[in-house]
């Protein structure tokens, strides 16, 4: 019903936008910047709305037999260590944060599970959450101590490359250095996502000659990959399993089937020869499949694979084959409202950004 009522209030507000836009001066420029203000208006209405709606529904809600994976990506040991600018935050959380985290979906009587519990009969009467990493990040270990003190399982989707050749990662590269040089986030993004379109091998080009052929070597502790040697630990531990996330965290729809398979391939060997166990997981880069990306993946032997599409996966999934699970990425924020919206299945900017879609098919037609 909350739902019904402000996708109302939504489409009133956004049908008054493309008029008040319609009647301002053709200065592109100006437009974009006025687009992104009420964008960002809108959904900070959205959350709102949502924060007060939420709960109400919540109540109601059977969330049984729901799973919700989350992916992480880096973990600061404080605050202070975000202001370092060492790696690029991407919403990343403390160590008190995930702790927190954690507590909040216990405390509404969610399980965590391990990829491999998907193919035994869960109870469907509970439901389910699951933690993963992505990239290899050495400051994944700071995660160690919290899964040990409630007994959760978690997997860590380590970049092969950047863990044999202790590579920083691209995207912090870029961070890193032009946030040393002041330019703005916006303009970091940009060339982030720019990069997306290309191959691995242009973006090593790419960064050699705007940052230098040193840029590679990580600054600390905050931004580098486990080493080989972490690595193998971690693969021992009973909590954790370690998953494929490509050799060199290629965005897999840039590539064509045999170079795909090479990057599954490699990786897979140099986990397997280095734990003693293949991988039956695997987190595709910045979240990017397509149909026959999935049909690689499973002809690879892989029996889950992970996406960054938002949303709760409903158990029991169709058949033993798990190739596109859905994701939600955790945010710094609180928990408890971070965590309304998960657990109803979506988040202010994704509802904000359908209703627009919805929108423009209409005004189209
Ligand atoms: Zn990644």
């Amino acid at each position: 019903m909350g739902l019904v009522i402000y996708s109302y209030i939504l489409k009133y507000l956004l049908l008054n936008n493309r008029l008040l836009l319609n009647n301002r001066n053709k200065n592109t420029l100006k437009l974009k910047s006025i687009k992104k203000a009420i964008d960002s208006t809108l959904i900070g209405f959205i959350e709102k709305l949502g924060l007060m709606v939420n709960p109400i529904i919540l109540n109601f809600k059977d969330t049984n037999s729901h799973l919700l994976i989350f992916y992480f990506h880096g973990l600061y040991e404080s605050q202070s260590q975000k202001e370092l600018n060492h790696i690029d935050p991407q919403n990343n959380l403390t160590v008190s944060q995930f702790t927190e985290f954690i507590d909040y979906f216990l405390y509404h009587n969610y399980h965590f599970i391990k990829p491999k519990d998907l193919l035994t009969d869960l109870p469907n009467d509970q439901s389910y959450a699951m933690i993963t990493f992505d990239d290899g990040y050495f400051n994944n270990t700071l995660a160690i101590d919290v899964l040990n003190k409630y007994n959760i399982p978690a997997t860590f989707f380590v970049t092969t490359k950047n863990i044999f050749e202790n590579k920083s990662f691209w995207w912090d590269i870029i961070y890193k250095f032009r946030m040393q040089n002041n330019t703005s986030l916006r303009k970091i993004r940009k060339e982030q996502e720019y990069l997306k379109k290309f191959k691995h091998e242009h973006i090593e080009k790419y960064i050699e000659t705007h940052f230098g052929t040193k840029a590679t070597k990580p600054w600390s502790d905050i931004d580098r990959p486990l080493n080989p040697v972490e690595l193998k630990q971690i693969s021992e531990h009973p909590l954790i399993a370690v998953g494929n996330h490509t050799h060199n965290h290629s965005i897999l729809t840039n590539h064509n089937d045999e170079e795909l398979k090479k990057e599954f391939e490699k990786s897979n060997k140099l986990l397997f020869d280095l734990t003693g166990l293949a991988p039956i997981s695997i987190a595709y880069p910045n979240g990017n499949f397509n149909k026959s990306i999935l049909k690689i993946t499973e002809k690879s032997g892989f029996q889950f694979a992970f996406t960054t599409q938002n949303g709760i996966n409903i158990l029991p999934t169709i058949d033993n084959k798990i190739i596109s699970l859905k994701r939600f990425m955790p945010k710094p924020v609180s928990i408890k409202d971070y965590g309304s919206f998960v657990r109803l299945g979506y988040s202010p900017d994704i509802i904000y950004l359908n209703f627009k879609k919805q929108i423009k098919s209409f005004m189209k037609k």
